[in-house]
């Protein structure tokens, strides 16, 4: 599909009678949560976007990262359709083939463990909570205590969801105001100083959940010894480390999963490992559970809490359920998401294209003055502006881009991994020119 934006963005600006109308219609039907813009989308294919007027768009988002093969990949319309004339829903009572063989997927990249599969984010976040206060409930071998270990660590400017467990969780007093009383057991510390956390464990401690990388709070990475340190922490401490990858999973930074960036302290160090087409590097900090959401189901709703076998072994029949959860529709669209994602090398791709990004972004002399830091890994890449700009996403898709701006004042850019070179250079081109106001 030819890049064509024959349209100006003032043309672009005006609100025509067709969008006018479904506004008008959204206002009377919609609840008013989301900060909708005044655009409606039409249809996708690939990188690509059109709204109902015909104005096209390069997608440098992904629908919050959930488009990670872009818009109605052929592989993934056939998997759909094909599995949408066979069987769609029968209940976890039976055992259907896709579940199986998505979880196999997960074991061949990430590393040896067992799935359970619900329809968002949250709820894999809600249910490695669970299994971390089961894990807990039983007394601990490495302290001896037979206190019951129930309270969750997690860091400020974190985001694990919208739930009232996931919001107590989550690192950011604006996504919890209202909302109060907060759930108990869920105490935040900062991100990256490896004493505070050590410190805010106490004998009622039962896990640890961190981003790899964290999304939402604004693209922040963490020293290359924290990871592995909060690793042995919990390795001595007997605590369940709950890895949220449902931004850094499925190949979005680089790598398979976030957390293979992450080095053992004994691996020899020398920056992060490089991208590679395997799964389990052997330095690579494990997790005890990592959750998955967004990208797995590739704009399907799509939740996997994916667990090393010792911890799993505690979710017994009766302990959890998801009703819908490990659909074969969403499940035979999640084991071609990797199938592609493999027999295309998007890994590779994503790592080479976040290089790209990056050394463009860097170079460009007129965006300097504007930003502070450029920041991330693979195609998750946060621009730390020096001062917001008011209205930046719509100003950004009038000129024809999609992307998002978090934490007030970072841009991001996390376009689908098969983005094609000459569609993410002309994406970022016209986001330079957005976020420096010319042409
Ligand atoms: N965890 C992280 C790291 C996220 O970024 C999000 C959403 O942005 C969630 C969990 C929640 O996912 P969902 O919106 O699918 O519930």
């Amino acid at each position: 599909m030819p890049l064509s934006d024959s349209k100006t963005s003032a043309s672009r600006a005006e609100v025509s009678p067709r969008t006018q109308a479904v506004l008008d219609r959204a206002t009377g039907a919609l609840i008013g949560n989301y900060a909708r813009l005044p655009i409606v989308m039409d249809r996708g294919e690939g990188s690509l976007l059109w709204d109902v007027d015909g104005n096209q768009y390069i997608d440098l988002f992904a629908g919050f990262g959930g488009c990670i093969l872009g818009h109605c990949h052929p592989a993934l319309v056939a998997a759909a359709g094909e599995q949408a004339h066979k069987l769609w829903h029968v209940g976890n009572t039976y055992h259907t083939e896709p579940q199986v063989e998505f979880a196999e997927r997960l074991n061949q990249f990430a590393f040896k463990g067992q799935a359970f599969f619900c329809h968002s984010g949250l709820e894999a976040n809600e249910a490695a909570v669970k299994l971390a206060r089961l894990r807990g409930s039983t007394s601990s071998p490495q302290t001896g205590s037979s206190k019951k270990r129930w309270k969750i660590i997690s860091l400020n400017k974190s985001f694990h969801g919208r739930s009232l467990a996931m919001i107590s969780a989550t690192g950011n007093p604006a996504v919890k105001a209202g909302f109060e009383p907060a759930v108990p057991g869920f105490v935040q510390v900062e991100p990256g100083n490896f004493d505070a956390l050590a410190s805010a464990v106490d004998d009622e401690t039962a896990g640890i959940i961190m981003e790899p990388i964290q999304g939402e709070g604004g693209i922040n990475l963490y020293p290359a010894d924290y990871a592995p340190r909060v690793r042995q922490l919990c390795d001595e401490r007997g605590l369940t480390l709950i890895f949220d990858e449902v931004w850094t999973g499925c190949g979005r930074t680089g790598k398979w999963f976030g957390h293979q960036y992450f080095c053992k302290l004994d691996a020899p160090r020398g920056g992060p490992a490089s991208a590679g087409p395997t799964s389990t590097e052997s330095c690579a900090v494990l997790p005890d559970i990592m959750t998955l959401g967004k990208a797995v189901g590739a704009g399907l709703p799509v939740g996997v809490m994916f667990a090393r076998p010792e911890a799993a072994a505690l979710m017994v029949p009766g302990k959890h359920g998801c009703t819908l959860g490990g659909n074969p529709i969403c499940m035979a669209v999640a084991r071609t998401v990797f199938d592609v994602i493999e027999r295309e090398r998007l890994v590779e791709h994503a790592a080479r294209m976040g290089e790209r990004a990056v050394a463009r972004l860097r170079e460009d002399a007129r965006l300097k003055p504007k930003i502070t830091e450029i920041r991330g890994r693979g195609l998750m890449l946060g621009i730390e502006l020096k001062e917001p700009i008011e209205g930046f996403v719509l100003k950004a898709a009038r000129r024809g881009v999609i992307a998002n701006v978090t934490a007030s004042k970072v841009v991001r850019i996390a376009p689908p991994i098969n983005i094609p070179a000459e569609q993410l250079d002309r994406g970022l081109e016209i986001l330079i020119d957005a976020i420096v106001g010319d042409r």
